[in-house]
């Protein structure tokens, strides 16, 4: 397919664009989180952390420094992409009416529904110890995440995650404006994760629909302890797996308990 959305800039330009736009996402998500709960309203939201402890600056810069050097990886993934593209080997198309409305809302949840299931069964492979210290370990290196960190990956961690846009345009007809919105919801949710405060109200993690959500604290948890709570979105995969932590309920419980008594 001659896909006239990324044959009007060279490689060079549409990896720069994508670029730039990964940072721009970042700084407006990450960067208005940081700024809103960590330097405007310290104390006002400080009941609601998860982590009684803020993250030192120099955790918070070296987060940063890894996090310019993942949306390389994402220029040239998109890059990649539009390659495929070119090859006719994707299902990208440009025109909306090849597909219809309905298609192009209900690709977006589709999107995020096989990026879940990428994200939980990559990551389980990135926490086997002989892949571990070369891959994942620097994410690791944040024990207490702050926005910052939501895309603090070594580039070798980075090409795994970045590899979901190539991996979304072999399986998903998928327009690009349905790809900006998926990333967009993604980096909400991914900078939720790693928040540092935890929002939801005490029923959440015992409600018939919500448990099946992840939560600020369930993804906190993994960076403290590493050995539970692989899941990105929702908890699905966590709970059929078995690899919830045995206390995850119960410490999300605690947390908002601290909240709400103090
Ligand atoms: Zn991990
Ligand atoms: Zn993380």
């Amino acid at each position: 397919m001659d896909n006239h959305f990324f044959s009007e800039w060279s490689y060079w330009q549409q990896a720069v664009i994508v670029y730039i736009t990964s940072l721009l996402r970042y700084l407006l998500i990450a960067g208005g989180a940081f700024l809103f709960f960590y330097v405007l309203g310290r104390q006002r939201w400080l009941r609601f952390r998860i982590q009684k402890a803020f993250p030192s600056n120099a955790k918070i810069r070296m987060e940063i420094l890894w996090s310019l050097s993942t949306f390389v990886i994402f220029g040239c993934m998109a890059v990649l992409t539009a390659w495929m593209s070119k090859q006719g080997w994707t299902l990208l198309y440009t025109d909306l009416t090849e597909y219809g409305c309905t298609w192009f809302w209900v690709s977006v949840p589709l999107m995020l529904v096989l990026h879940d299931t990428w994200f939980y069964w990559t990551h389980r492979f990135m926490h086997w110890k002989v892949i571990f210290p070369y891959v994942h370990k620097v994410h690791h290196l944040s024990t207490n995440p702050s926005p910052w960190a939501s895309f603090s990956f070594h580039p070798a961690e980075a090409v795994i995650e970045a590899g979901i846009i190539p991996l979304v345009a072999v399986v998903i007809p998928a327009h690009p404006i349905a790809i900006l919105i998926f990333l967009f919801l993604m980096t909400i949710m991914n900078v939720m994760g790693h928040l540092g405060y935890e929002l939801f109200p005490k029923k959440f993690v015992r409600h018939g629909l919500f448990k099946w959500s992840n939560t600020s604290t369930h993804h906190n948890m993994h960076h403290r302890l590493v050995k539970c709570n692989f899941g990105l979105y929702y908890n699905f995969w966590d709970r059929i797996m078995g690899t919830n932590h045995a206390d995850y309920e119960k410490h999300f419980e605690e947390v908002v308990d601290r909240r709400e008594k103090s």
